[in-house]
């Protein structure tokens, strides 16, 4: 009788995702480690269908070591209720740095680069059914183009196991209450959750 390979264990995303948080505590691989005050790592569900993507902490964030829980943040939390997403059980949410660049400004692509393998930990471990990601550097940098969000917004895209979703992000539209780009935003919305149910309800 021959013996039957032992099935892998699943991962505990919990476990490994505090493992990822510690091991990057006094992080120094780029120069954002100069402006910071806390690594916001990440937060929510460990287990979550959905990920969302942002760019990097903001004041709050940097000072409550927790991404999207400034004015943004609380657009997020808007933003997902308005199509049935729970913040807290149903996302797991993450930015493309995890160091305020000082002023609030654009991380820069060296910056990106150092923190790109611990965003792409976040996801392996999460392995999330959809990705919604805000603004133009989190679409650019997972799909790796440089075209604006405006033009990639609108569709889905197959990204690695995970349909990615983009959409603008809650600090622009704060900024441009346009009716046009809350709708447009609300489009993406519902598009990001009739994927996460089509392919979470193959899961269950
Ligand atoms: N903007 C982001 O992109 N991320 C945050 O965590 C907060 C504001």
């Amino acid at each position: 009788m021959s013996a039957a390979a032992a099935p892998t264990p699943p991962i505990d995303a919990a476990k490994a995702l505090a493992a990822q948080e510690a091991a990057l505590q006094g992080c120094t691989l780029c120069k954002l480690c100069q402006s910071r005050t806390n690594i916001a790592f990440g937060s929510g569900n460990p287990r979550a269908g959905l990920m969302v993507v942002g760019e990097g902490p903001g004041e709050e964030e940097d000072r409550q070591a927790k991404p999207f829980v400034g004015r943004a943040g609380q657009l997020l939390t808007k933003m997902l209720e308005s199509v049935g997403f729970d913040r807290e059980r149903d996302a797991y949410i993450a930015n493309v740095v995890k160091c305020r660049p000082e002023r609030n400004r654009n991380p820069e692509p060296d910056e990106v680069a150092a923190c790109n393998p611990f965003l792409m930990a976040q996801l392996d471990t999460v392995q999330p059914a959809v990705i919604l990601t805000l603004g133009n550097f989190a679409a650019q940098t997972l799909l790796g183009t440089r075209e604006g969000i405006t033009k990639l917004r609108g569709r889905a895209y197959e990204y690695r196991s995970s349909i990615l979703v983009p959409t603008f992000h809650p600090a622009f539209l704060l900024r441009n209450p346009g009716p046009e780009y809350r709708r447009m935003a609300w489009d993406d919305l519902k598009l990001a959750k009739r994927e996460f149910d089509r392919l979470t309800a193959i899961k269950r």
